[in-house]
């Protein structure tokens, strides 16, 4: 399968899986248009290695996924959009009554709305090319819920609801829109988990990973982001033209729990 020609945007792709889905997608072709709200140095080098090893143009595009206007310029900015990658999240973990309104604010708008501005924008270009593939990553948290990630799983269940709305809009065009659920990856977003439950729960780190974090991740292992990189390149590929509004889980075996 070969994405030659084709350019893919992926939200919030300085780090983590946004990252890793960019370098997969690279690796088959893809120009890439990386992201995040950021505009240092290291952001644009990461966007000039790409195209380095992998022969592809690839370019940053500083945009702040929490602002519609800047989602939306996202997309005129990055020239094309063939492939667009809904990655850019943030998380918040509390009880309801404690949850901070800014946060759940924040975290509707960057997991959820973004996706919206961005899709709206891109769809044109996609009709009028008659190709185009929109991947959302949610996560395992879109299908199932935690305690204390009311504003997360919120978003996740409501990016899975319009990735089903997307693939009915353009059900009958070569277009599709699809979403990833991963369980946990081992990222910047869950680094960050780690020392403050080591400290909440008196344990040691590998505790932490086994028994909190992988609880309910059947196979004990975090899914990567090369293994979400390769679903997102199968879901662009000629395989993948009917498998339409609906998630791929990349969760080790909890949704089967
Ligand atoms: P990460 O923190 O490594 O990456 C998040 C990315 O989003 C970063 O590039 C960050 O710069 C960007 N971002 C944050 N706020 C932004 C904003 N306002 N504008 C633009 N970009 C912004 O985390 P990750 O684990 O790679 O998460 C990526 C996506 O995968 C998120 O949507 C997350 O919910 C989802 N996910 C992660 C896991 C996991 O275990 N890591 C599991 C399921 C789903």
């Amino acid at each position: 399968m070969s994405l030659k020609g084709k350019t893919a945007v992926i939200t919030g792709s300085n780090s983590g899986i946004g990252l890793g889905v960019a370098r997969e997608l690279a690796k088959h072709g893809a120009n890439v248009v990386l992201n995040s709200f950021t505009d240092t140095d290291e952001d644009h080098a990461l966007a000039a290695e790409i195209a380095e090893n992998f022969g592809v143009d690839a370019k940053y595009v500083s945009a702040d996924m929490s602002k519609g206007e800047d989602c939306r310029r996202l997309i005129v900015e990055a020239g094309g959009c063939d492939v667009l990658i809904n990655n850019a999240g943030i998380q918040h973990v509390a009880g309801i009554q404690e949850f901070p309104t800014e946060k759940w604010d924040a975290i509707i708008a960057i997991n959820l709305s973004s996706a919206f501005h961005t899709t709206a924008a891109a769809i044109t270009g996609m009709r009028e090319k008659g190709w185009g593939r929109v991947i959302n990553i949610a996560s395992a948290h879109g299908l199932t819920a935690s305690p204390y990630k009311s504003a997360y799983v919120a978003a996740k269940h409501g990016i899975v609801g319009m990735t089903k709305v997307v693939a009915l809009e353009t059900a009958q065009e070569p277009i599709t829109a699809n979403a990833i659920c991963p369980g946990y990856v081992l990222t910047p977003l869950v680094e960050k988990q780690i020392p403050e439950t080591m400290k909440e729960y008196g344990m040691d780190r590998e505790t932490v990973v086994k028994e909190v974090l992988l609880e309910r991740q059947p196979s004990k292992e975090f899914a990567t982001t090369e293994q979400l990189g390769g679903t997102a390149a199968f879901l662009c590929s000629d395989a993948a033209a009917q498998i339409t509004g609906t998630t791929i889980s990349v969760d080790g075996g909890w949704t089967a729990l």
